[in-house]
């Protein structure tokens, strides 16, 4: 297309200069025709055949009143006539030689006749007073006079047949010209139309996505700037969620399709929006102007999130795909700058996505605070090893149906030197993003196995496993050596990991979980249910366990569908021979309901709180002595050791 455009500007470009030369060409024509329409007449070759003409006959007349005595003409009037029609004569020869007469052949002959004539004539001039003379002289001129006057009128005829034929040409040029002209303009508007065209075009696709079909960032950034003085104008900054392993399972050009599939939702979400644009990668801006824009803005968000609870269809595949948002809302500012705007809009989508992702947040202020804090935050775990601030707290798992302990889940502790003890829910994202949760990892590794290795053999120890560990190739090394180092046996350690860790690197990450089994080291699946769900990956590996998200358990006792859920899943887990431990169980309802859904082990605060490795082993010492009430064995669904003999 772009080449036919291209062809098409060469060829009107090519015809406008054709044109051109040709009226270049026509104006020298009818240049010349216009010489030659002057010149004609200066050169006008019938006048001075009648003047030839009347001389002749002067000379004629002049020979005969020679013989008139006393008035007559005298030798010196005869030869003066005689002398003017010579040169008259001569004149019209040398007119001939440059090409200039009449085409009669004859005419020369006429010329060099009467020449001759005057010649012989002039031999006779010591005799003009004898009239036989001047009569036989008279006779010599008299034949050429008839033919002089036919030459004249010939010429006369040929003169103004050339004059005709000049005229005629140069209205034949001018004809020319202006047609010429005419095709020149309308080649020479074309061409401009096509350039018009193609520059607006060019202009067009300079502001686009290519992908999307979209406005890109540039044409956001220039609609932002054309924001008017006291305008209100608000901008939702939306970021795919986990786009890149999308990309890097299901492929790039899978990526393109589900970006394309998500600009249909975001078109049909953004409504009346001044303007929707893919900002690059898997970021889009929408922006409102007008003084509902912060509403706007702020249902479109909804929608948005709405629109995305239904899965897109990509590629074969149907994916649940979610996103976080930032909103910014700028009042009637009288700015013209965005940079603030899109700041603010940025720190809101970074809290969107602190939040867990998939949500959208409205900036405030605080943000900006926020922000300084987790830059605060990286800078302090950098440190944090060597300042030896982190500890490790053990939150118990007991067998539900036993009460006993089975063992413990090491949480990571941090005590920042200026916040105090800071979440892990806020630092490990932050050691995960800067990829310090590897050294921090093989921290947790080494004291949980120390740690555990002064309880009894039964008791087993949790350690969590981020995404960002599995990229680390001396994991499998780091979590031998340990076990090594502190004599624990490889069946006490329970490595857990989240199901997003499977979708973002599944193949090596299985194979990293296949080394740990054949270490001897326990599997499990955490917070499950709230990930990707992806059924698959339990086919794929034959974890040891499920750990029910406590998101579910919380909701249990008020929750129809979460109740439903976790009784799907332990009837999944049972089925393919997996212990199931159910997290944050809180209240005794909820405990009895894990324990109607058939969960064997359980962990939360109705049982305890993480504890500190001394409080830790004060439980383990104490478990002993735990009561076996609440509910009995029968009540299980399906007692712990029935589903050990199907594992
Ligand atoms: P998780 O692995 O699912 O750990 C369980 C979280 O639930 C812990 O939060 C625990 O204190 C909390 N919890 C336990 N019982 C209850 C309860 O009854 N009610 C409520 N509301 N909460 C309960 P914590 O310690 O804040 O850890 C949060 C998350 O941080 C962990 O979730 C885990 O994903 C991550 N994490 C903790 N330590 C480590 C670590 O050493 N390495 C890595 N990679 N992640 C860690
Ligand atoms: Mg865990
Ligand atoms: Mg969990």
């Amino acid at each position: 297309m772009f080449r036919l455009a291209r062809s098409f500007k060469l060829l009107l470009a090519l015809l406008t200069g054709a044109f051109a030369v040709l009226a270049i060409w026509a104006s020298f024509l009818i240049v010349k025709s216009q010489k030659q329409i002057v010149t004609t007449p200066r050169y006008n070759y019938s006048f001075d055949i009648a003047q030839a003409s009347s001389e002749m006959l002067r000379l004629q007349v002049a020979l005969a009143s020679r013989l008139v005595p006393q008035t007559g003409a005298t030798d010196d009037d005869v030869a003066l006539r005689r002398d003017i029609l010579q040169s008259r004569i001569k004149g019209l020869l040398d007119k001939m030689l440059i090409g200039y007469g009449p085409s009669v052949a004859a005419s020369r002959q006429t010329f060099e006749d009467i020449n001759v004539a005057v010649e012989t004539i002039g031999a006779m001039f010591e005799d003009l007073d004898r009239p036989e003379v001047v009569g036989k002289a008279i006779a010599i001129l008299k034949p050429l006079n008839r033919q002089l006057v036919r030459l004249a009128s010939i010429s006369h005829v040929e003169g103004s047949d050339a004059h005709t034929r000049e005229q005629g040409h140069l209205s034949d040029a001018f004809t020319a010209l202006s047609a010429i002209i005419v095709a020149m303009i309308l080649s020479g508007i074309s061409l401009l139309c096509a350039v018009f065209v193609q520059s607006e075009k060019a202009k067009r696709t300079a502001l686009r996505d290519d992908l999307t079909g979209v406005s890109n960032r540039l044409a956001f950034r220039n609609q932002l700037r054309s924001k008017k003085p006291y305008q209100s104008q608000a901008v939702v900054l939306l970021d795919v969620d986990h786009f890149k392993n999308i990309n890097d399972t299901l492929g790039h050009a899978a990526g393109d399709l589900l970006l394309i599939a998500m600009t249909g939702r975001l078109v049909d979400a953004a409504g009346e929006a001044a303007m929707l644009a893919r900002l690059g990668g898997d970021e889009f801006g929408i922006l409102f102007v007008g003084e509902a824009a912060g509403s706007e803005a702020q249902s479109c968000a909804e929608a948005i999130l709405g629109s995305l609870r239904a899965p897109l269809f990509v590629d074969g595949h149907s994916l649940s795909v979610s996103a976080s948002m930032g909103i910014a809302v700028d009042e009637r500012s009288e700015w013209r700058d965005e940079t603030p705007l899109m700041k603010s809009a940025d720190l809101a989508l970074y809290a969107a996505k602190a939040a867990g992702r998939g949500c959208a947040r409205l900036f405030a202020p605080e943000m900006e605070n926020g922000l300084i804090r987790r830059q605060r935050i990286l800078n302090g775990l950098k440190m944090a090893i060597a300042r030896n601030e982190f500890s490790l707290a053990f939150q118990p798992i007991v067998s539900l149906e036993t009460r006993r302990l089975e063992g413990f889940e090491a949480l990571l502790r941090w005590r920042h030197p200026s916040f105090g003890p800071v979440s892990p829910a806020e630092f490990i994202p932050v050691a995960e993003d800067s990829g310090l949760i590897v050294e921090i990892g093989r921290w947790v590794v080494e004291e949980a196995c120390r740690t555990a290795a002064a309880w009894p053999e039964r008791i087993s120890i949790s350690i969590n496993v981020s995404g960002r560990q599995f990229a680390d190739p001396r994991l499998c090394g780091c979590i031998e050596d340990a076990l090594l180092r502190h004599g624990i046996s490889a069946g006490r350690l329970n490595v857990e990991l989240t199901e997003s860790i499977l979708v973002e690197q599944d193949e090596d990450v299985l194979a990293i979980l296949m080394r740990l089994r054949k270490l001897g080291v326990a599997i499990s699946l955490d917070d499950f249910g709230t990930g990707y769900a992806s059924l698959g990956y339990l086919r794929r590996f034959a974890f040891d366990k499920l750990k029910i998200d406590q998101s579910f358990v919380r909701d249990s006792p008020s929750d129809l569908s979460s109740l439903a859920i976790i009784r799907a899943i332990c009837d999944l887990a049972l089925a393919l021979g997996l212990k199931i431990v159910a997290e944050g169980i809180e209240t005794q309802e909820q405990l009895d309901q894990m324990i109607a859904a058939g969960c064997h082990d359980g962990q939360g605060y109705h049982f305890d709180r993480p504890l500190s490795a001394e409080a830790a082993s004060e439980r383990v010492a104490r478990d002993g002595v735990v009561a076996l009430s609440a509910m009995p064995a029968a009540a299980m669904r399906c007692p712990v050791e029935q589903v050990r003999q199907i594992a």
